[in-house]
């Protein structure tokens, strides 16, 4: 596996040592004068590992137990499930998982927080630990592969991941993940003129059409700021995709995403003239292209955003893509 550490199940056994508390690095969950504890396990870990959320890593720390409930009634958690969690971060969401599905993969990229993530999995021996970048590690290396990936998801990544698990995962049929408001949109809004939310305030693009070439899309609920610690200044959603059926259906290859790509590389422009500009029309001249559109009824200047993920699948193959 390239780009991660592969730690062994933990269990009791393979208990970490924790690090020194120091509660004076958590300020908004404890005065420092009179320190009391915590017993919302986030807070109290933030506590007791005297870990400093890091914006820059999007760590923002589910503190609300409730919403876990909301995650996994979404995430219809079965016994035989192996799950993905991309941001392991204090462990709360792992450890509920954990209690719930046969196997958990847990991705974390910052080591300050082995310590609590320790403390959250230590009582389990279904859960492997990949220290890491979720997106540069090995994802067809994980062992036994996800059959689902549930996750608070990290801001700058949050898009990224999820299309790059879509991709390189063909075992995972159903993915939850809490996301920033404008990327859940983004993920689920349909073309211009389709009649799905989302498409007139521009949000339809790229992220839309790799995930709806794939998986059905929809925002299930949003998310109170106050549910995590510290509080975001941007508003959350559950986002939910789950793979469509169809064989015909499959991840889009490298060809079509180029394709899609290209589409929306200028916005202002036709398709047609977008794709020449970004040179990703697989060496069609503009009127080959004018010509494929016209067989999908298309308009010889339409732009990206009027086409369905369907319409981009049959574009690729009327271009020989
Ligand atoms: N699951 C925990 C929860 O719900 O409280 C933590 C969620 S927090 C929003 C996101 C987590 O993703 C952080 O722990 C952060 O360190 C981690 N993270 C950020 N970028 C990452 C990346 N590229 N790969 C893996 N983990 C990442």
């Amino acid at each position: 596996m390239s780009g991660l550490v592969a730690d062994a199940p933990r269990s009791r056994r393979g208990r970490a040592a924790r690090p020194a508390v120091t509660p004076a690095a958590t300020p908004a969950v404890t005065s420092p004068a009179q320190p009391s504890p915590a017993t919302q396990p986030s807070l109290r870990r933030l506590q007791q590992f005297g870990v400093r959320p890091d914006r820059e890593l999007g760590q923002n720390f589910l503190i609300d137990s409730n919403i876990l409930g909301v995650i996994g009634r979404a995430a219809e958690l079965d016994p035989e499930d192996i799950v993905l969690e991309i941001g392991g971060g204090l462990g709360v969401l792992s450890e509920y998982l954990a209690e719930r599905v046969n196997h958990v993969h847990v991705v974390e990229i910052d080591r300050r927080l082995e310590g609590a993530l320790d403390d959250a999995i230590e009582p389990f021996d279904n859960v492997t630990v990949h220290w890491g970048d979720v997106m540069s590690i090995d994802l067809g290396g994980l062992l036994p592969q996800p059959t689902k990936v549930v996750a608070n998801l990290p801001y700058g990544v949050a898009a990224g991941a999820l299309l790059r698990t879509v991709e390189e995962l063909p075992s995972v049929t159903l993915w939850v993940a809490m996301v920033q408001r404008e990327v859940g949109e983004r993920l689920a809004a349909g073309p211009v003129g389709g009649g799905r939310t989302g498409a007139d305030k521009g949000a339809y693009g790229v992220p839309s059409v790799i995930a709806q070439l794939a998986c059905e899309v929809e925002v299930l609920r949003a998310i109170p700021r106050k549910v995590f610690h510290p509080v975001p200044n941007v508003d959350s959603v559950l986002v939910g995709l789950r793979r469509l059926p169809s064989a015909d259906r499959q991840a889009a290859g490298a060809s079509l995403r180029g394709l899609v790509h290209g589409a929306f590389a200028h916005r202002r422009k036709t398709l047609v003239g977008s794709l020449a500009l970004s040179g990703q029309g697989g060496g069609h001249t503009r009127d080959q292209v004018r010509d494929a559109l016209g067989q999908l009824g298309h308009p010889a200047d339409v732009r990206a955003e009027r086409l369905s993920p369907e319409d981009f699948r049959a574009l690729a193959r009327l271009l020989g893509l």
